[in-house]
């Protein structure tokens, strides 16, 4: 399916050229470690990666979505969802709530600093007690003259640690069950604010090089300038968010799963059994053109979306399908490659087993496929 022109070729070349030089020759040591290092932002700055759509007055390229997927399928075949990621939450989760809803002055204080990767950004919107159900935050904002004063505690927050900027949904009106989803407001936060802590930083099964924290806000002081958007209409922004976040995660998946399959037809081609190459076996063949053909129908199905979402429509259902199929494709192909690797598949020494514990967390992150058939169904039967 050939979408893209060519000046979206020649910037692939660059994000490509990026990755293979300078992030895949450390994937390993970034994943034993369990952080990325802190000069991939400014380096990704320099080259223009982070906010290729924002406006060039404020640093950013001013270019379409279609290069903006061309940036997350190059950031995912670096065969590390950790550095994926952080890139996609960095770039089209957080601060798109500081583009779409900041104030002029707030863009024009800290968008540059963004798109040159000196400030590093976080959304922070899931807490202990629940992901799924947005409506139920419990994190307080309470207005005291010119601040709001937050308390409260988020989960599972990707660049939770070291991000300089956190984008936070905090309640703003205590929520009657009729009224929950309107008292939720976003807000901007610098990490140096007293009372924002790290509370902890997880340990994962995979995605091992992305940080994931728990934060906690205790009297935490945030300027009342730093409402991002109208009081109490967060709730939406953080569902329209959700459709980029989700859109990027459709790339990943099948760029992710595009690259394990490259692997594993090398793998397949290489290894003997039975006095002949795995690949002559046909239900190993049979097995490579059923994933391949679901990759494409992965790959078909996010382009239409993000397409559809680009030119403006009304792409919720659209947007749903491709986060539900492709995150539960990426697993059936991390499932079958590892197959087809045997007892190699299994060792930390081949990358499709860390794509396999990657590839766990796309059917949970960004929106369950739980609630995805949720917002699916929503859209063809109502409520
Ligand atoms: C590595 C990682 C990184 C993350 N990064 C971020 C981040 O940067 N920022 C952020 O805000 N969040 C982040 N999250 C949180 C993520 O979005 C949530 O984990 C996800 O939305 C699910 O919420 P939950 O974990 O609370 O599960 P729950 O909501 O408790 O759900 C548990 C199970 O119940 C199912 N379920 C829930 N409600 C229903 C229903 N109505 N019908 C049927 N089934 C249902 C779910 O599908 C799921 O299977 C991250 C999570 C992980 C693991």
């Amino acid at each position: 399916m050939r979408i893209f022109g060519e000046h979206h070729d020649l910037f692939r070349a660059t994000v490509r050229s990026f990755v293979e030089k300078e992030i895949a020759p450390h994937v390993e040591e970034w994943e034993a470690a369990g952080r990325l290092p802190r000069w991939i932002w400014p380096r990704m700055g320099e080259l223009g990666l982070l906010g290729v759509e924002y406006d060039e007055k404020y640093g950013g390229a001013g270019a379409d979505l279609l290069t903006t997927m061309v940036l997350h399928e190059e950031c995912a075949r670096s065969r590390s969802g950790s550095f994926a990621m952080a890139v996609g939450v960095h770039t089209d989760m957080a601060s798109p709530h500081l583009y779409w809803t900041g104030s002029e002055p707030l863009r024009e204080k800290y968008l540059p600093a963004i798109c040159r990767g000196e400030k590093l950004t976080a959304i922070a919107v899931t807490e202990p007690g629940g992901g799924s159900d947005v409506a139920a935050i419990r994190t307080r904002a309470v207005r005291d003259g010119d601040h709001y004063v937050v308390n409260g505690s988020k989960m599972f927050i990707t660049n939770g640690a070291t991000a300089d900027l956190v984008f936070l949904a905090a309640r703003v009106e205590a929520g009657d069950e009729r009224r929950r989803h309107r008292g939720i407001s976003m807000f901007l936060v610098e990490r140096e604010t007293p009372g924002f802590t790290v509370s902890r930083t997880l340990d994962k099964m995979g995605m091992r090089a992305s940080d994931t924290a728990e934060l906690s806000f205790q009297d935490m002081r945030v300027p009342a300038e730093h409402l991002l958007g109208r009081e109490g209409v967060g709730f939406y922004e953080v569902m329209r968010v959700f459709q980029r976040e989700r859109l990027v995660a459709g790339l990943h998946a099948v760029a992710m799963a595009d690259r394990a399959l490259e692997d594993t037809i090398a793998y397949v081609q290489e290894r003997q059994a039975f006095g002949g190459p795995l690949s002559d076996k046909q239900v190993v063949r049979h097995r490579v053109a059923d994933l391949a053909t679901l990759i494409e129908a992965g790959r078909a199905l996010t382009y239409a979306a993000c397409l559809r979402y680009a030119a403006g429509e009304d792409a919720v259902r659209e947007v749903s399908m491709v986060k539900l199929f492709t995150a539960e494709m990426v697993n059936r192909v991390a499932y079958d490659c590892v197959q087809l690797h045997g007892g190699y598949g299994y060792m930390r020494e081949y990358p499709v087993e860390r794509f396999a514990r990657d590839a766990r967390l796309l059917t949970i992150g960004g929106g369950t496929s739980e609630i995805m058939k949720d917002v699916i169904a929503r859209t063809l039967l109502g409520r």
